[in-house]
């Protein structure tokens, strides 16, 4: 339940918010080659921010504030500092702008919270495991981070955006990495999981008005990116 209310948000207030200052450029000239994964970030950061607040409940969006809130925290730091690096192979650089903004979020608060012991890094058994401690402190750091990276966007800032995913983003930890595929290995599920969409089908009276909209299945995931191939390829890259 957290996981899907986070990436809600994230696509929902996340990627629809924010404002560039008069006179910036867009984020794909001004950041560049860092603009997708600082852009991932953003989004995740408002979801991650918002995903406590009880105004969610208020609102009838979230069952409840603590809970949720603490499992997509304890989530997100779990799969940004060990869980997404079963994906690559052993020395490989992060790559991916949803993976490298999710180890940026994570070293980051993990790194600026070490003093107050916010993420507490635990070894036992010779397991490693990223234990938050507080939440709300938490909280406060994902709020710190998400403001510095709406400024590096609205001003097209793109020395601190590069430094950002440079220290925090793209190296891995490479006995944390040897660790996490041993720890992995066991298991057999994919690393990466694909989505069949279904496809909305307006359905029209004679005079062309849309008087109901049925929900079709696609034969299978290839079909559909085929499909999407042929009539989106026009489009700007929007995700
Ligand atoms: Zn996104």
């Amino acid at each position: 339940m957290a996981d899907k209310l986070h990436t809600s948000l994230h696509e929902v207030i996340g990627h629809a918010s924010g404002q560039i200052n008069q006179g910036i450029g867009q984020p794909k000239e001004t950041l560049k080659n860092y603009a997708s994964t600082l852009e991932e970030a953003r989004a995740d950061l408002v979801g991650l921010y918002y995903l406590p607040s009880e105004k969610l409940v208020e609102m009838k969006i979230s069952p409840n504030a603590k809970g949720i809130g603490k499992a997509a925290f304890d989530g997100y730091i779990r799969n940004g500092l060990l869980t997404q690096l079963t994906r690559l192979n052993l020395g490989d650089d992060v790559e991916e702008s949803h993976m490298r903004n999710r180890q940026l979020v994570a070293a980051w608060a993990f790194e600026k919270g070490a003093k107050d012991n916010v993420i507490e890094k635990v070894v036992k058994d010779s397991k490693t495991y990223f234990v938050v401690r507080d939440y709300n402190k938490l909280r406060v750091l994902f709020g710190e981070l998400l403001r510095e990276i709406q400024r590096i966007k609205s001003e097209g800032d793109f020395e601190a955006g590069k430094a950002l995913v440079e220290t925090y983003g793209v190296k891995v930890d490479q006995e944390i990495h040897k660790e996490v595929l041993a720890r992995n290995s066991k298991f057999k599920s994919a690393p990466y999981s694909g989505f069949v969409n279904p496809v909305l089908v307006a359905e029209k009276d004679a005079e062309g008005n849309i008087i109901d909209v049925k929900v079709t299945q696609p034969g299978n995931f290839t079909e559909q990116m085929l499909d999407y191939a042929k009539r989106y390829t026009t489009l700007p890259d929007v995700n």
